[in-house]
């Protein structure tokens, strides 16, 4: 599977695919000043533009200079939907292969405040996990993105909610797709997103999600990124786990939990475990004191996520009374629980079991009952 972009087929050179260092690098062997790759940067991920004509304090001639020997691709739109709550908004962006990559743009959390949002963002065409409550990985994966296909994702919904004062406050990668699948580009779009002069997204307003990919989570802890790592666990013994999330087989959940008992010690960040619970599938309360026991001196947060239904899986969501105990079991060992209740969003997309999530990661609350009952009605 191709990993890395290489030149385009023009064989111009694509400024959204570099890392600020390697874009200074490049300003200069264009016999530039350094200082033209902080003002590139900016109008790449600050303005959002799309046009080397629209960078109007660079002069014409570095313009058609720049437009001769690089390029700025960026993702069509086909498709903007919004729910009919109006709290989420999706958008289906045209790849230049002609693949389609799913965004989601979500006005959840009120804690946010007025006119910041989060962006839920893909990494894959398809997915190779196979989840069995989720659609994306049914089809399997079909490439990785990019890395500016990534953040691109955010610069466009960045570009096209500007006008209406709104902007991308959180980003998580819990779209399409295995974020640590795609190692090398989502670590390249977490810098280029957290970049002081590009979109300045802090660390901590990020969210990468993965179903448990144990080498990539150490390289990611090495990092030493302040972001919030969320672990897909939904299930606290391997013979149940690999049934529901099949990578379980290639990394049980030994080698996962001690790598996350590494992220904590490298990073002292907390990690989300997020479980989305199925009924009579693993919402009994055997289950729920073994899931207690496994997150022992893990310094955690499980994410309950009654199941949504999916097409092509006939899993149900468990009633209020189980999923109220198995939150309570889980709490008995000390360990902090949250709930996402439906919201019964009307563009949820194939991976929306996750997504719904999201904000919940990033804030560590749940809605209120108020305002959920507020959306209901
Ligand atoms: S839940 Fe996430 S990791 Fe699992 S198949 Fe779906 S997209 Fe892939």
């Amino acid at each position: 599977m191709e990993d890395r972009p290489g030149r385009p087929a023009t064989m111009k050179m694509n400024l959204k695919d570099m890392l600020p260092e390697e874009l200074e690098a490049w300003v200069v062997a264009q016999g530039e000043k350094p200082f033209r790759a902080r003002q590139l940067i900016r109008w790449m991920y600050q303005k959002c533009v799309a046009d080397f004509s629209e960078m109007t304090d660079l002069s014409k001639e570095l313009r058609a200079k720049m437009s001769a020997s690089a390029e700025l691709p960026s993702l069509e739109l086909i498709t903007q939907q919004h729910s009919a709550q109006g709290d989420t908004e999706k958008f289906l962006f045209r790849l230049p292969d002609g693949n389609a990559v799913e965004t989601v743009l979500m006005h959840f959390d009120e804690h946010l405040g007025p006119g910041r949002a989060t962006l839920c963002i893909s990494t894959q065409v398809g997915c190779a996990m196979g989840c069995v409550f989720c659609a994306s990985g049914q089809a399997g994966v079909l490439r990785n993105l990019r890395t500016w296909e990534i953040t691109e994702q955010v610069v466009q919904v960045q570009r096209a909610i500007m006008p209406r004062g709104e902007r991308v406050a959180n980003v998580v990668y819990m779209g399409i797709g295995e974020p640590l699948a795609n190692y090398a580009n989502t670590l390249r779009s977490l810098r280029l997103l957290n970049h002081a002069e590009g979109l300045a997204i802090g660390m901590r307003h990020i969210a990468v999600s993965t179903s448990g990919i144990v080498p990539n989570i150490l390289k990611l802890a090495r990092e030493k990124f302040p972001l919030r790592l969320a672990i897909s666990l939904h299930a606290p013994n391997d013979e149940l786990r690999t049934k529901l999330v099949p990578i379980n087989q290639v990394y049980p959940l030994a080698s996962l939990m001690d790598a996350c008992r590494q992220y904590y010690d490298l990073t002292g960040r907390r990690i989300t475990f997020e479980y989305v619970l199925i009924r009579d599938v693993n919402d009994d309360a055997a289950l729920a004191h073994q899931t207690g026991q496994l997150l022992q001196g893990i310094h955690s947060l499980v994410n309950i996520i009654p199941l949504n239904p999916v097409e092509g899986y006939e899993g149900q969501r468990p009633s209020n009374n189980r999923i109220r105990e198995f939150q309570q079991i889980i709490e008995s060992y000390g360990i902090k629980t949250t709930v996402r209740q439906e919201m019964g969003t009307d563009i949820d997309a194939a991976c929306g079991q996750l997504r719904r999530k999201a904000t919940q990661i990033l804030s560590g609350r749940t809605l209120s009952a108020s305002r959920r009952a507020a959306r209901a009605s």
